[in-house]
This record gives structure tokens, sequence and C-alpha cells, in this order.
């Protein structure tokens, strides 16, 4: 199983010469596993540089798995012309929005004016599925689906193939002791190769901004290392920090986790891991 990291911020796109190493895409990480269609986490800006290394005949197939639909983790669909071709299939799972279907409220934010086109325009066979607390299967990979404190419906995601497992968790309000996980986050990273955690502030960051949806780097280890994850990737970088700044919050994660902890990493763009 290969994993791509293609958009790795949290909340806004930001590219700057100042965030040039790790990138200022929105969240889209591609999972390839051998014979199979692609699997997308989250449709952030990100996507569109996943774009380009598909085909665009009219041959695309893939599914996105995505945790919620706040901008940071669709915008990229407008942008993504291999699922605009006649011929092409995209299946994208998301959780449950009391608001509406998921297909209706993606027509909401894609259409005149904000866009030229509305999502169901698009000319590929785009199919939404509504998720929360589900066991899928894609493929040949078993995918697990459970919600993750956030702001509105979100979820997380555990996909296995392979014997090998990689979870993903975006966006997670972490509780404010910094220690207690919710089940379900444990379940579906329990055990896991591979974390791919929500990492935006800072532990002062968090004092500011407690009740925004997010966590401290530090508790994305916590969260590594209650569930027995080999590898954390530290993941949704707040828009501020720059490549130093991420570079002293890798080295504080590091030594937070400590010699029993997970090995710890930063997600950025162009990153490639075989798991
Ligand atoms: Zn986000
Ligand atoms: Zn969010």
């Amino acid at each position: 199983m290969e994993v791509t990291f293609y958009g790795v911020r949290g909340s806004c796109p930001c590219p700057s010469e100042a965030n040039r190493r790790y990138g200022g895409n929105t969240a889209c990480v591609a999972l390839t596993l051998a014979g199979q269609d692609p699997i997308i986490f989250d449709l952030g800006t990100g996507l569109r540089a996943f774009g380009d290394t598909q085909p665009v005949d009219g041959t695309f197939a893939g599914t996105a798995l995505i945790t919620h639909i706040h901008w940071d983790h669709v915008q990229g669909l407008p942008f993504f012309p291999p699922a605009d071709r006649v011929g092409a299939r995209f299946d994208i799972f998301g959780p449950q929005q009391d608001a509406g279907s998921l297909a209706d409220l993606f027509d909401g934010f894609m259409r005149p004016p904000y866009f030229p086109v509305t999502c169901s325009e698009l000319r590929g066979d785009i199919q939404f599925h509504e998720v929360l607390k589900d066991d899928l299967t894609v493929g040949t990979a078993k995918v697990a689906v459970r919600p993750v404190p956030h702001c509105g419906a979100t979820v997380g995601y555990r996909v296995t193939w392979g014997g090998r497992t990689v979870t993903y968790v975006s966006d997670h309000q972490a509780p404010l002791d910094l220690d207690t996980v919710a089940d379900s986050v444990l379940e579906l990273a329990d055990g896991a190769d591979l974390l791919i955690h929500d990492a935006q502030y800072t532990r002062s960051e968090f004092e500011q901004k407690a009740h925004w949806g997010h966590c401290t780097v530090d508790y994305a280890v916590t969260v590594a290392r209650k569930a027995g994850v080999r590898k954390l990737v530290l993941f949704h970088h707040d828009p501020s920090h720059s490549d130093e700044r991420l570079d002293e919050l890798l080295i504080e994660a590091r030594a937070f986790a400590g010699v029993s902890g997970p090995e710890v990493i930063a997600a950025y763009e162009g990153l490639q891991i075989v798991i």
C-alpha cells in the first residue's frame, strides 16, 4: 500500500515562500493499492495535483472517503478533470448531514454563481454514499468508518488491505484534558501501521481555540500511543505554521513520543510512504 500526500494543510490554502517545503494545499491523500482503483482521503485543494496523475479520457475510476464537508476537505472537486469525462466513475463516501443529502449539499456549494457548473453536471458518474458508523468493502480493501469529535458530522476511516492498516483522522476535537480519547477514534487507530492525524495547534494556540474542532501536536502523539500505532503522520497543519515552525513542532513531538512511543513524521506535499 502506497500513501501519497497531495494536500496537508487545514482550514485554508496557504501557499507562500515560508511554506514552500511542507506545502499550502488543503487535505488530500491518495492510497495506491496494487491492481485496484485509487482511494482518496478528502477532496481539498491538493486534489488538483492528484488529478494530474490520473487519466482524463473517461477511464478514471476511484473512491473518495471524505471526513466532512468543511471547505478545506471538498474544495478540490471542481478542479478535478478526471471525474468530468463521460465514462468516468467516482464514488464519494462521506458522513450523513442533518442539512440534506450529500449530493444536494455538494450541488449547493458547487453551482453558479460560485462556479460555472454544478456537481451533478460533471460528465462522469459521481455517486454519493452516506456513512457514519459502517464497515465497507472497497475493492478488496476493508474500510471501517466511525464518528470523530469535530464541528458537525465528521468521521474517520480505517483502511486495511494486504495485512496493512492506515487510519485517517484529519480533524479531531481534543477534550480539554488533552488526554482522554473517544472510543470510536481508538477503534479506528487500534494497532494501525500508519495514523494520519490532526496536529493543528500548539498547546498555547489550543488554549485560545479549544473549541475550534482541533487538537494539539502532543495530543496526536497521545492518540497514537494509546492506540498502539507504529507510525504517526502529523497532518492538517495550521496555515500560520511556516516550514521552520513545523520543523520545530516535529522535534517537540518526537521528544514527547520518546523512545517507547510511535515513530513521528510530519506530512508534506509529495511525501510518499509505503506500508
Ligand atoms: Zn479541516
Ligand atoms: Zn473541519
